[in-house]
């Protein structure tokens, strides 16, 4: 696959300071938002499964947080859907960042209620992260792929080297959020928002 750069259709030069700003104190649910996509991604796979949809070996399916000082990288890790290089462009290009854009007309309102209703989920990654990577391979035969976006509206997609199914998200933590490097600081947020979910989730650290 040949590299893509391309351009997300916002309007604004760059969203994600104001993002940033306005969600200030809100900073730690990134984290709720990229498990509970993950827990969505490894349920589709479980349903698709069950309809006889996917048909290889669903195998462990525990959601791995884990994070690395010495590249102030936080990365969590799922073996569920994936996606292809056509759903990356559909789903986080068009569809996050159009929430994203929604987000900004009514920025005003309560901020979590926003981002609960506009699905900004993912793009919340930027509000700790100066630089983020996503690397996917879906459930269905196709090659995998790296979306890599520093928080302007320029995006990269390119081929990945991963050979299990599932989905990296890989946070390059930004200096003002470094508190989310912190083993402590992780496991606070999981017993926050993390507790009674579906799919198991286990945080270890890559490099101790
Ligand atoms: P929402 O979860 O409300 O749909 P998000 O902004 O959180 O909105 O995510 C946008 C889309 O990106 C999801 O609907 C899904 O299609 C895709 N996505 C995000 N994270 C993952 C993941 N870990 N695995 C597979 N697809 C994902
Ligand atoms: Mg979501």
């Amino acid at each position: 696959m040949e590299e893509k750069k391309g351009q997300i259709g916002v309007t604004t030069d760059n969203i994600f300071p104001i993002i940033k700003k306005f969600l200030y104190s809100d900073h730690e649910i990134f984290l709720r938002e990229l498990v509970s996509n993950a827990v969505d991604a490894t349920q589709k796979l479980k349903t698709f499964s069950s309809l006889g949809e996917f048909k290889g070996e669903l195998g462990d399916l525990t959601i791995h947080i884990s994070v690395d000082k010495d590249k102030n990288t936080l990365t969590i890790s799922d073996k569920g859907i994936g996606m292809t290089a056509e759903e990356v462009d559909k789903y986080l290009n068009q569809i996050a960042l159009s929430s994203a854009n929604e987000f900004l007309d009514k920025y005003k309102d309560d901020a979590n209620s926003i981002i609960g209703h506009f699905g900004l989920g993912f793009y919340s990654s930027f509000m700790v992260a100066k630089q983020v990577e996503v690397i996917t391979k879906s459930y269905k035969d196709e090659p995998a792929v790296k979306w890599t976006c520093d928080g302007s509206p320029e995006f990269t997609i390119s081929a990945a080297d991963k050979a299990e199914r599932g989905t990296d998200i890989i946070l390059h933590i930004d200096d003002e959020n470094k508190n989310f490097l912190e083993k402590a600081e992780i496991e606070r947020l999981l017993k926050k928002y993390c507790r009674f979910l579906p799919i198991p989730i286990a945080f270890g650290k890559k490099t101790e």
